[in-house]
């Protein structure tokens, strides 16, 4: 953390005479409107140029960080989450209420919870006016700190068929702050969660800006736009940059053309190139496999103009007593 003293600060100021900006924590996420686009390829090779960040895999529903970073877990921690309602049958008085409550029809006539339709939303329990619902605590997964060649790592394994991808996704976020703050480290990189569900949203707030990565498709082009809607919802400054973008000219096209009227930034495209495939065989990130080629190039490229950007270099002013 750099600071830099500038000044004194006018009489008429409570505190003191001395400012100080301060470099503060950043976050980029990289997202994509669906799996598949070669974000979490990216990401890796970004930890790679990187060189001193917190990686952070929120994509908890299909993590594939580790498969590239082949972490040596730390610390691993159990992550406890609201399961299914349950309801007691001798304190219930049949009243109707939770089924009039449950959006999702979740309880049968003879009021018994359905495993499958219950999202876990806790309103019945809330309501109930014999506090006749239970909602057991379970373990739902496990979230990991690990350390990794290109600096410490904060992931996650949710339970099999689990829901909760939302908060696991908050609670790894807000780790993985914490581990930057003991660090000393001031970027975290985050790979997003695909589609633009709730553990994408949870993904999304508070971080400093978002890469987007989209595939020049008729879908990609809708993903790209949805994604933008979100992160203009939750303002936070978005940046796109195509993968694969030479397997069709006019779509990339398309999408750059949409991205820059609903405001996105957008910082160049990445070939299509088989060593994306390969390097994850063996492991690796692109620059690991082959740090000559033109698609490694193109990479480095964008990543020099992610962290040039305005989002990704906002400083914080303070006063120093
Ligand atoms: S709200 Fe409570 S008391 Fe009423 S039917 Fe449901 S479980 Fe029974
Ligand atoms: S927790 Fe929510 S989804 Fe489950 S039964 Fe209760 S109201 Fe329905």
């Amino acid at each position: 953390m750099e600071a830099e003293i500038f000044g004194i600060i006018p009489k008429n100021r409570k505190y003191s005479r001395v400012k100080e900006i301060k470099e503060i924590m950043h976050e980029l996420v990289i997202i994509s409107g669906k799996g598949g686009t070669g974000k979490t390829s990216i990401a890796a090779a970004f930890a790679a140029l990187a060189k001193s960040s917190i990686l952070c895999d929120a994509d908890v529903d299909a993590a594939d960080l580790h498969l590239l970073m082949a972490p040596d877990i730390k610390k691993k921690s159990d992550f406890m989450g609201g399961g299914i309602a349950v309801i007691d049958k001798d304190k219930c008085t049949q009243c109707d209420l939770c089924r009039d409550l449950c959006r999702f029809d979740a309880i049968s006539p003879d009021f018994v919870v359905n495993q499958i339709d219950c999202e876990g939303c806790g309103v019945c329990v809330d309501f109930c006016p014999e506090q006749a619902i239970d909602f057991p605590i379970k373990k739902c997964g496990e979230w990991f700190i690990s350390k990794t060649r290109f600096g410490p790592m904060v992931h996650a394994r949710l339970g099999i068929a689990e829901e909760n991808s939302g908060k696991l996704v908050t609670l790894i976020r807000q780790e993985a702050k914490k581990l930057a703050k003991k660090e000393n480290l001031d970027l975290i990189l985050t790979d997003g969660p695909p589609g633009i569900g709730c553990p994408v949203i949870a993904s999304i707030g508070g971080a400093n800006a978002l890469l987007i990565i989209a595939e020049p498709t008729v879908s990609g082009l809708h993903d790209m736009e949805r994604v933008a809607q979100l992160a203009a919802h939750f303002k936070v400054p978005g940046m796109l940059s195509v993968n694969k973008f030479d397997l069709n000219l006019d779509q990339t096209r398309n999408i750059e053309n949409l991205a820059k009227k609903l405001g996105i930034n957008v910082l160049g495209n990445i070939p299509f190139d088989p060593i994306f495939v390969k390097s994850m065989i063996q492991g690796q990130n692109i620059f690991e496999y082959n740090k000559d080629s033109a698609t490694s190039e193109a990479v480095k490229q964008i990543w020099h103009k992610i962290v040039n950007s305005p989002p990704m270099n906002t400083k914080q002013d303070f006063v120093v007593e």
